[in-house]
C-alpha cells in the first residue's frame, strides 16, 4: 500500500460512524470565512473570535458520533432558511439570465416575471393572477 493510500485508508477509519459534511456545516464555513475576513479587515477581534467559535462548532458536528441528532439539526437549519435560500437562488438566476431576460414585478399580486430583451414594447400578462400590463423589454 502507498504512502496516499494508507493516508486515505487512516482518513476512512477515522470517519468511520462519524457524521461527516452536511449543509449547515457548509454554510458555518462560508459565515465563518466571511466572518473573518471582515473581521481582519476592520480589526474588529470580535468577529474573528466568532468565526474561530463557528469553525469549532463546525468540527464538533462533522466529526460527532451522534449522527441523528446532526441530521436533525440540518433538518432545522433548512426548514428555518428554506425562504431565504431560495431567495439566493433566485436572485443568482436573476444574475445569471440578466443578459437575456428584463425582470418585471407585477402590480397586483408582486410575482416577480420574466420577459427576452430584446422584443420591444409588450403586454405583460401576470402568470399567477392574469393583471395584463404594458412594459418595454
Ligand atoms: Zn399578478
Amino acid at each position: 500500500m502507498g504512502f496516499f493510500d494508507r493516508i486515505r485508508a487512516g482518513y476512512a477509519r477515522f470517519m468511520a460512524g462519524r457524521y461527516g459534511s452536511d449543509q449547515l456545516n457548509f454554510a458555518m464555513l462560508i459565515v465563518a470565512l466571511i466572518g473573518s475576513l471582515i473581521g481582519s479587515v476592520t480589526g474588529l477581534g470580535i468577529l474573528t473570535i466568532a468565526a474561530d467559535a463557528l469553525l469549532i462548532v463546525m468540527f464538533y458536528r462533522m466529526l460527532s458520533k451522534d449522527r441523528y441528532r446532526r441530521a436533525h439539526e440540518n433538518q432545522v437549519y433548512l426548514e428555518k432558511t428554506y425562504g431565504m435560500r431560495k431567495a439566493v437562488g433566485e436572485w443568482i438566476n436573476r444574475v445569471k439570465n440578466g443578459k437575456k431576460y428584463r425582470y418585471f414585478v407585477c402590480p397586483k399580486c408582486k410575482k416577480r416575471l420574466r420577459v427576452p430583451r430584446g422584443v420591444g414594447s409588450v403586454t405583460i400578462t401576470c402568470k399567477d393572477c392574469g393583471t395584463k400590463f404594458d412594459k418595454k423589454a
